[in-house]
């Protein structure tokens, strides 16, 4: 028996984790689910922040749904509070193209490696006067040196060949280029694993045109962030992202996506994401035969033109969607 945190999320959170959670459940692995509704829950910020905190340090695994975060005012975003409170350091959001969905590229099986503590994340910012604002990017050697060997143990566990350092040293050459010195130094370790370094403009194209081409890409928490977004525009967009939150000894997995609040309340959301993120969640406790079945009921899902959700061209709602899922599992 499994003891997992299962945190509801806001906007089309529920929806999903709800899916994923039926998902998880039928294909009979043994968790003893600790649901949180944060919908319900009237306190914001920090005191929701401190609750999520204490019960996943109680589980050490949770599955996490998005939380809104207000824009340009109010209480820092929960999501990085999270991953800065629980020290999880290392973001890990794979981007697999799944056959038969009408994506811009086939073929494509790359994973993003963002720095998750840090960056211009950290949340130093001030006003100076009335009219300029200054934010602050701290990148440190240990959390840079810590992701960078994380990639490269990442691609030798996987059997991945080629990791790619993605940076903006040309302009930030202290802060991306301390980044770019921590990657250049695993590269000297890790000596069977192919590395390049790309900048940050010039890979957003490459991404876009040649996405095959990638493997492993490490790289620091703003461009981690916008550019898994990108990937998943390229496979069909976020309603297929996965991602992982690691630290030492507790781990976090949540989508790519955010609330979606245009979309939420309308059994309309593409619960994938959610429910691929519960299959990372299931290899990490050692449930990897129902992580493969996870896996292979949605290839199987996928083959059938009629099971499409909406932002895929089809007119599945979210239930009847993770139903076909379901008959795939049995
Ligand atoms: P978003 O990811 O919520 O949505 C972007 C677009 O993608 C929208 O058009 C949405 O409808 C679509 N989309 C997202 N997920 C989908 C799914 N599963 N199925 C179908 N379509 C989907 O990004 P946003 O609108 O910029 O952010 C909304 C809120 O989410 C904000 O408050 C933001 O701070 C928060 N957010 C939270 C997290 C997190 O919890 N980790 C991540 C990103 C954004």
């Amino acid at each position: 028996m499994h003891d997992i945190t299962l945190i509801l999320g806001d906007g089309i959170g529920p929806e999903v984790m709800l899916a994923a959670k039926k998902v998880i459940d039928a294909t009979g692995v043994k968790i003893n689910w600790n649901v949180i509704d944060t919908d319900s829950k009237r306190n914001e910020g920090l005191e929701l922040l401190d609750y999520l905190v204490a019960n996943i340090k109680d589980t050490r695994i949770a599955l996490k749904g998005p939380i809104k975060t207000p824009v340009g005012k109010g209480y820092r975003s929960i999501n990085v509070g999270l991953r800065q409170k629980l020290n999880l350091y290392a973001n890990i959001r794979p981007i697999k193209s799944f056959k038969g969905i009408d994506n811009l590229h086939q073929n494509v099986d790359l994973i993003i490696v963002r720095e998750n503590t840090e960056d211009l994340y950290a949340g130093i910012e001030h006003m100076v006067g009335e009219d300029a604002a200054e934010s602050i990017k701290i990148i440190t050697r240990k959390a840079s040196e810590r992701i960078c060997k994380f990639a490269f143990d990442l691609a030798k566990s996987q059997g991945r060949k080629k990791v790619t350092l993605v940076h903006k040293a040309n302009i930030m050459k202290l802060s991306d280029g301390l980044f770019l010195d921590c990657g250049v130094k695993y590269a000297g370790i890790y000596r069977d694993i192919e590395f390049e370094d790309v900048i940050v403009d010039a890979m957003s194209m490459k991404l876009v045109q040649y996405p095959q081409d990638y493997d492993i890409i490490v790289t620091s928490n703003l461009y981690g962030d916008i550019l898994s977004d990108l990937s998943a525009g390229i496979i069909g967009g976020l309603g297929l992202a996965p991602g992982a939150n690691i630290g030492d000894d507790i781990a976090v997995f949540e989508a790519v996506h955010g609330t979606a609040p245009d979309i939420a309340g309308k059994n309309i959301a593409n619960p994938t994401s959610a429910i691929l993120s519960g299959a990372m969640m299931l290899k990490h406790i050692g449930e990897n035969s129902a992580a493969i079945k996870i896996e292979k009921a949605l290839t199987n899902t996928f083959k059938d033109d009629n099971n499409r959700t909406m932002d895929l061209g089809g007119n599945l709602g979210t239930e009847q969607f993770t139903q076909s899922i379901l008959e795939n599992i049995r």
